[in-house]
């Protein structure tokens, strides 16, 4: 089954993957096309050794690039395989069966294939169990926002100009579920546009009432790659800063490198009308997606958020040098960097030595609710900076009318 980069282009590409997909395999073996990019193959009396063999082939063969008009267009394969033993097995169960091993391999990355095993049946109706709740929880007012400052040096002291919104939701029977659990799933399913929506909104209404108070901050906000293929996307976030009534520039929106590069010309309108709006897009968790410094230089954005597993290793050499390296080459692009989950102060100081701009960790402040913000910041500025660190660039991430360098 593939997965096919835009639905406009999806009817002559599947013409052209069935064709290769039948040539890969036997006269005596059925394909069949089941919806727009999904095939369903039945290889009559194949051992486990064959049917991986196969699996292997596909995905290596239909993941080469197609010729479509003039251009090349490549396809990423999952392979959902279910071994039908008992012949009183229903065409229904089968197909169930080889679906859920397809979504089990969606999970563990594009570009696989898994063999359906009982024990997935489980996993997979937990998860099925989480998205019927995810549908619910918008209506229930089961999820809340909590807020994680962003710190900028300004000579010997810290400031807070940033913060990062982060979702939570706080499921009846479940308690607290981490995002990282559940945002996944809302993908999946797609209930994340709906989702995304409420924490555009709500983040924006937040950004509102500071600005009343007269507190002027920046709220990031993430925003999934499924919701940047709405057509709806930016005439939503249009309307949303409208209705609020805030500055576009105390937005940013938040794009892991993923969702940007899954199809980098569809993603590039919509972030480029973003931009225009005055809004600022930052590329998250630079350093676990493809990080391709060849990319970087065409992504329209304005901040780049360097993960924490990079963070977290700077005591190793190769790592040092490499964000080292990464560094100059932000300084060209003249991006904004900030270091994601910085714990402790050893990573504070390898962070700022290293010339990075704004720090986020758990070292500063955890996401906390907008109502203990206060509490926190000055937390934060009560952190010294270490002694004995001169190289910092420095650079404030104030907002851009009250500043005159760049902007973060
Ligand atoms: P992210 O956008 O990279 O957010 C940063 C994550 O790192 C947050 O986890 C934050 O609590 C955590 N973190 C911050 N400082 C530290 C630190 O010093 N150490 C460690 N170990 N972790 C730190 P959280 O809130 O659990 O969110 C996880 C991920 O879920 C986020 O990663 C983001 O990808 C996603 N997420 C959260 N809220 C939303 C949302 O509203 N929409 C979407 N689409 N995704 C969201
Ligand atoms: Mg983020
Ligand atoms: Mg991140």
């Amino acid at each position: 089954m593939t997965r096919l980069p835009d639905l406009a282009r999806t009817r002559q590409l599947g013409g052209v993957v069935a064709q290769r997909l039948r040539s890969l395999v036997r006269a005596q073996d059925t394909v069949a096309r089941f919806s727009g990019d999904q095939f369903v193959l039945l290889i009559d009396g194949a051992s486990v050794a064959a049917l991986t063999e196969l699996a292997n082939r596909l995905v290596r063969w239909l993941g080469h690039p197609y010729d479509i008009i003039d251009t090349k267009l490549a396809v990423s394969v999952t392979l959902g395989i279910s071994m039908i033993q008992d012949p009183t097995t229903s065409v229904d169960e089968a197909l169930r069966t080889a679906d859920l091993a397809m979504y089990a391999a969606k999970e563990s990355g594009r570009a696989a294939y898994r063999m359906f095993d009982p024990e997935m049946r489980s996993a997979i109706l937990e998860r099925l169990l989480m998205a019927r709740q995810l549908q619910q929880a918008l209506d229930r007012g089961e999820f809340s926002l909590s807020y994680q400052p962003i710190v900028s040096r300004n000579g010997d002291r810290w400031e807070v100009h940033q913060l990062e919104a982060l979702i939570r939701w706080n499921q009846p029977e479940r308690g607290l579920v981490s995002p990282a659990d559940f945002i996944p799933v809302a993908e999946h399913t797609g209930s994340i546009v709906a989702i995304g929506a409420w924490v555009l909104r709500s983040a924006c209404e937040q950004i509102a009432a500071w600005q009343r108070s007269d507190r002027r901050v920046g709220v990031h906000v993430n925003v999934s790659g499924r919701q940047l293929k709405e057509v709806d996307f930016v005439p939503l976030v249009m309307r949303v800063v409208a209705e609020t009534g805030i500055d576009p520039s105390d937005l940013i929106l938040e794009l892991t490198e993923t969702a940007m590069l899954d199809d980098l010309r569809a993603a590039q309108k919509p972030l480029n009308d973003l931009r225009a709006m005055g809004i600022r897009i930052a590329l998250d968790d630079f350093g676990t997606g493809y990080s391709s410094l060849t990319y970087l230089g065409q992504l329209p954005i304005d901040i780049v958020k360097i993960d924490r597993s990079f963070v977290a290793n700077l005591d190793h050499p190769d790592k040092l040098m490499m964000l080292a390296t990464i560094m100059r080459l932000m300084e060209t692009l003249r991006v904004v960097v900030i270091a994601e989950g910085v714990e402790t102060s050893e990573e504070l100081t390898h962070v700022l030595e290293l010339g990075i701009d704004a720090v986020q960790g758990f070292y500063f402040s955890r996401p906390v609710a907008a109502a203990s913000l206060p509490a926190a910041i000055p937390a934060c500025e009560a952190c010294a900076v270490p002694k004995g660190i001169s190289s910092g660039r420095a650079v404030s991430l104030r907002h851009p009318a009250q500043r005159g360098r760049r902007t973060a």
